[in-house]
């Protein structure tokens, strides 16, 4: 077996030793306040390539010295110099530096990623270095093969023996250069054969230059070091010195000088990419648990995107109907006061001739009818009783024939001006006009024909529609008694105010009544968009409220999650993340269960909308991109806020601690 090393190899020894420990204490403060003294003044010196075996009761604090040594823990007091250079001086991102370029551990009960292969685990370091992918996998593969790991690459830890998982956390030691070596304790869970394969990797490590420190309590293990140092009760009892001959070959330190802050070197797209999966293969682990989590966000985002759908659809109709009703329009109702006015003809006359500024009245009489010619029907027709000025009042002009005069009106001529679905179903094939058609059992002559509109939509087809006199309609044909409101169309749209004060005061002076409501299709139109977007804004605040709910439901989860993981916590940060990373990693989580969330109920959204739509035709609903954008956004945002606690929470943890939790 032969280990692929990494850096450059110096063959002078250093002058300064490599590690430099001056009085160093740790004490622990317990939960109770209790003060334990896990490590009580050692001084030591371990030079560059020596190989030294710790010994010591259980307790005695060799842990404690291992974790100080890797920097996973700052020293109570004391000073620890690496390379001449005091740890104090790095901060924390320089700390998690040294652990991921100076140090690899190796531990006792292996600490690899369960649900990482073999590979991955490996490649853990080199990916908080910034080592690009094909680099880092072909190292990976490297140091597999030369712990003799090769056909056990894609393997999980469950998949892989004690022996073996302690080899590949031998290798991941290695990723980054593993200029020193720390293992505590790690034949402690191997039989004899395995231990001895151990043993004989780490002596052919320190072979190639490696500083190798190993913690032990089997003197056959320990016999494979060159200087043994024994520990009782937080102090070093004996020392023997490295025996034999002096290495000739160390592995050169990593510059000291230019730890990086925090930036990282390679945070390229693929670095994202992996960030992603890794999150994606955490979030599958827990599958039924991400689902509803997922769901959540999946119903917030659906609301929202169907609320504003519908209320956006609102918006549409509204804008059409006053496009089509026009801005010089006036409606005048009766309803208004404390009791109903109603409105005779003369009173629209009275408007049309009195009320400057007026350019037509248009007054509001309709009906469902059947008509029928010869021995066809065509039932449910708007017939609608209208002055002659209708097709210019309306801008809908005739398509055959004429449109019915004043005189006609006044004299109550039995006349009629079909619609083009009218002539389709009446008239398959045949002239309209000069034929009569019966409304109620009354002939009417049809002298005209209207120009098709087409169209149609939500509110039905108006073409299916038959035009008669105002006045016949009223007094032969339907009876209609009074009029409830009318319409008057202006000249300038500007007057429109003076028109409206004039209009108000003359019915009110000809009914002797104050109750006369009259309204423009512009404030009309202002009010009810005020309403409408109102009535929207609630919506999607009810949309959100689903939202914050999943949002609460990503935190509890997230929070859930990093206390399960804390071990996989600690191990990263022992190999060498930074708390960024960390942070990162858990929030990139919270990130991707909101963006799938999101995702799905854009679909769900425009599903549901679409549904209502095909089954109730007459609801407007219009989906824009906007909302999607924005409800996009919120998931992500969502996950952002709510995920930022507990990922702060990781990234804060104490890396022994975090080992430790089980
Ligand atoms: P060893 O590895 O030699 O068995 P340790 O270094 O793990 O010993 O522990 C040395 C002493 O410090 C023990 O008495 C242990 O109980 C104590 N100790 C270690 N870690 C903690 C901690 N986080 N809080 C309190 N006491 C601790
Ligand atoms: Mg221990």
């Amino acid at each position: 077996m032969s280990a692929v090393t990494g850096g450059p190899v110096a063959h002078t020894p250093h002058t300064a030793p490599l590690i430099e420990l001056r009085d160093i204490t740790r004490t622990f403060v317990t939960e109770g306040g209790v003060a334990v003294q896990a490590l009580r003044g050692v001084s030591l010196s371990i030079g560059a390539g020596e190989f030294v075996s710790i010994v010591g009761q259980s307790g005695s604090g060799k842990s404690t010295l291992m974790h100080l040594i890797g920097c996973l823990d700052l020293p109570t007091g004391g000073a620890y110099r690496i390379g001449g250079r005091d740890v104090r001086s790095f901060d924390p991102n320089g700390l998690a530096w040294l652990r991921r370029e100076v140090f690899g551990f190796v531990f006792q009960s292996y600490n690899l990623l369960p649900t990482a292969t073999a590979e991955e685990n490996v490649q853990i370091p080199a990916v908080y270095a910034g080592v690009p992918h094909g680099r880092r996998r072909y190292r990976a593969l490297e140091l597999l093969r030369s712990v003799g790991l090769e056909d056990r690459v894609d393997h999980l830890p469950s998949q892989l023996s004690g022996g073996e998982q302690q080899r590949v956390s031998v290798a991941r030691s290695l990723m980054n250069g593993g200029c020193v070596i720390l293992a505590d304790e790690p034949t402690g869970a191997l039989d004899s054969k395995s231990s001895g394969e151990l043993m004989a990797l780490l002596q052919d490590l320190s072979g190639q230059g490696h500083t190798v420190i190993v913690i032990t309590h089997d003197p056959i293990v320990a016999e494979h070091a060159n200087r043994r140092i024994e520990l009782l009760d937080g102090r070093i009892v004996a020392d023997t010195g490295t025996r034999g001959v002096a290495r000739t070959v160390q592995l050169e330190l990593p510059a000291l000088d230019t730890p990086d802050n925090g930036a990282r070197t390679a945070s390229s797209l693929g670095d994202m990419w992996a960030a992603v999966r890794m999150a994606m293969r955490a979030l599958r682990t827990n599958a039924l648990r991400t689902f509803l989590t997922l769901l959540g966000i999946v119903i917030g985002v659906a609301s929202v995107i169907t609320m504003l759908a519908v209320g956006e659809g609102a918006r549409d109709q509204l804008v059409e109907s006053i496009a089509e009703a026009g801005a010089d329009r006036l409606s005048v109702s009766g309803w208004g006061g404390r009791r109903q006015v109603n409105f005779t003809f003369d009173d629209l006359d009275a408007v049309a001739a009195e009320v400057p500024n007026v350019r037509a009245v248009l007054p509001n009489l309709s009906g469902i009818e059947t008509l029928r010619y010869g021995n066809i029907d065509r039932e449910e027709v708007s017939v609608q009783g209208v002055f002659f000025d209708h097709p210019e009042a309306d801008n809908w002009p005739v398509a055959s024939g004429t449109f019915f005069s004043e005189r006609d009106d006044r004299t109550l001529a039995p006349v009629v001006v079909l619609g083009a679905s009218v002539v389709d179903a009446l008239f398959p094939d045949g002239d309209p006009l000069g034929k009569y058609v019966l409304i109620r059992n009354t002939p009417l002559l049809v002298i005209g024909t209207m120009k098709r509109r087409g169209g149609g939509g939500p509110r039905g087809d108006l073409d299916n529609v038959a035009f008669i006199p105002a006045r016949t309609g009223a007094i032969r044909l339907m009876g209609w008694k009074w009029l409830g409101w009318f319409q008057v169309r202006v000249e300038d749209p500007a007057l429109i105010d003076a028109t409206m004060n004039a209009i108000r005061t003359l019915l009110s002076a000809r009914h002797e009544t104050e109750g006369i409501n009259i309204f423009s299709s512009v404030e009309w139109q202002e009010s009810m968009s005020e309403a409408v977007t109102m009535a929207t804004m609630i919506l999607a605040a009810i949309g959100s409220i689903a939202l914050v709910v999943g949002g609460i439901g990503i935190m509890n989860i997230m929070l859930v999650s990093v206390t399960e993981r804390t071990r996989e916590i600690g191990i990263r940060l022992a190999t060498g993340a930074r708390r960024s990373d960390i942070l990162v990693q858990f929030l990139v989580e919270a990130l991707v269960v909101c963006a799938v969330g999101g995702v799905i109920g854009i679909v769900m959204g425009v599903a549901i909308g679409s549904v209502v739509k095909l089954v109730f035709p007459e609801i407007w609903i219009s989906f824009t991109g906007m909302p999607m954008v924005v409800a996009f956004t919120c998931a992500a945002a969502t996950g952002l806020i709510f995920g930022l606690a507990p990922a702060r929470n990781a990234a804060r943890m104490n890396p022994v601690e975090a080992l430790a939790h089980d």
